[in-house]
């Protein structure tokens, strides 16, 4: 591998449907870092999202890297959605990857390599690539063809000379085309981008104008230099780690990076990459961008995979890592140790803990509020009130779900507005948790493995 390959991170396009968290443009913090009552798609939760604040703006200012955040509370509380906030809060340019913990176990990869990409995804290469625009005055322009080709022959070269450079072209080629649609001649003051020879004619021409085709052979045009200037521009795109590793992995190639399917990295195609990396850093081409990497449902990693967090934020060039749970004092997988979280006690001494609490019945139906405008569902406010008892009363998840599905009985019967008995039947027809448990309770001898499980064992 000679030269290290690096993909234009906006060349790789990612499709965005109306999802769980579509909704969340940010924070929602004003310029002191308080949090809004509601803003950016963001509801209550205030404390939760002025820490979360407060640790972005530690990131942005460079002063915190290698470290990681807890985001922990129950369910539905708004953990993911405080982690999109942060994302997007971050910027365009700071990557931001994201993963279950339960996602190690199912790829067909081993679980520090699925780690190691993970966090290749969160860092950022900032490449800076200067290219030099000359400016300058055309001394010569000339043609030189076999004398035996005829004045509409597309073979030969053209070399164009200004007073900083000399530039040979094909004939025929698409800088030919432009050269004749510019009609570019001896005398015109005319900008050359070094690095794609890409000519553009700035001043008027006061020498003859012709069609370079139609000049004959050695045709020379000479004019006098004059008021040359040299710019520099300087072209700025930040690619991730991982897309570096899969661009230039032999085994995978570029198009893997679209598939999602890019297999296991060889460590010497990241050793070589790190190297290129770190020469580029010294040469002042290229800087890291820590972005953030965030693992929901934390407590399904295993013992392995939290002491590789604990040895990969050690490394300089760490994301910041926000991982999120929901469980409380549970069984360290792969131990039969319990700990707060399910995580090892090492790793939770390192994480700022933030905690997010449930929502009050006003705050419920706020957020309803901000996913019926997304979703593009018209409500009723008996309609409303009824989806927030009910999110109140099982889960904001739950009545989330109800919103489409309400949306869809209301325009069965022709209406245009969702109602209360839009809702009714969508509620009598999906059963939420509280309801699906009593169920269970009820006729659990008809069920297949009816044992109810001993208090001590989980999900491992
Ligand atoms: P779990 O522990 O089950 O993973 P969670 O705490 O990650 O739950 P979310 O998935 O973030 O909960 O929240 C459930 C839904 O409610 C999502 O659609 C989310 O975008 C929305 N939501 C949660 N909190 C807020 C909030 N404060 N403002 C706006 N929308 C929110």
């Amino acid at each position: 591998m000679g030269e290290v390959k690096v993909l234009e991170g906006k060349d790789l396009t990612r499709i965005e449907r109306i999802g769980a968290h579509s909704h969340i443009r940010g924070l929602g913090l004003d310029d002191a870092l308080e949090a809004r009552k509601n803003s950016q798609g963001m509801v209550g939760q205030r404390s939760a999202r002025k820490a979360a604040g407060v640790i972005l703006q530690m990131i942005k200012d460079g002063k915190i890297a290698g470290r990681a955040v807890l985001l922990a509370g129950q369910p539905g509380t708004g953990k993911t959605a405080i982690a999109m906030g942060m994302a997007k809060a971050l910027g365009e340019e700071a990557p931001f990857a994201m993963m279950a913990g339960s996602e190690i176990f199912s790829l067909e990869m081993s679980k520090t390599e699925a780690l190691t990409q993970a966090f290749r995804k969160a860092i950022g290469v900032r490449i800076k690539e200067e290219t030099e625009i000359i400016e300058g005055e055309v001394v010569e322009v000339s043609i030189d063809k076999p004398a035996s080709s005829g004045a509409a022959s597309k073979t030969g070269k053209l070399t164009l000379k200004t007073t900083e450079m000399e530039t040979v072209y094909d004939l025929g080629s698409k800088m030919i085309e432009n050269l004749n649609k510019e009609k570019i001649q001896s005398g015109d003051i005319v900008t050359i981008d070094k690095a794609s020879g890409k000519i553009t004619k700035l001043g008027r021409s006061f020498a003859r104008s012709r069609d370079y085709d139609a000049m004959g052979p050695q045709t020379k045009f000479v004019q006098c230099p004059e008021g040359e200037l040299q710019k520099r521009k300087e072209v700025v795109h930040v690619v991730s780690l991982h897309e570096i590793d899969v661009i230039n992995s032999r085994s995978q190639g570029f198009l893997a990076l679209f598939a999602g399917d890019t297999g296991e990295i060889r460590p010497e195609v990241r050793e070589q990459i790190d190297g290129k990396v770190a020469e580029w850093r010294e040469e002042g081409k290229a800087d890291i961008v820590p972005g953030v990497l965030f693992i929901d449902e934390v407590h399904m990693l295993d013992i392995e995979c939290f002491s590789f967090l604990n040895r990969a934020l050690e490394q300089d060039m760490a994301p910041i890592l926000v991982v999120a749970t929901n469980r409380g004092i549970t069984r360290i997988r792969g131990t039969n140790y319990k700990s707060p979280h399910g995580i090892p006690i090492d790793l939770l001494d390192r994480l700022l803990i933030i905690t997010t609490q449930p929502y009050s019945e006003e705050e419920i139906r706020q957020i309803l509020d901000i996913r019926c405008e997304e979703e593009d569902v018209e409500m009723t406010d008996e309609a409303r009130d009824l989806l927030t008892k009910i999110g109140h009363e099982t889960s904001l998840r739950y009545a989330i779900h109800l919103i489409t599905a309400a949306s869809l009985a209301s325009l069965k019967r022709k209406a245009r507005e969702v109602d209360i008995e839009d809702i009714s039947r969508v509620y009598s027809m999906f059963v939420d948790v509280k309801r699906s448990t009593q169920f269970l309770m009820e006729y659990q001898e008809q069920f297949m493995f009816n044992e109810i499980a001993e208090p001590d064992q989980d999900d491992s």
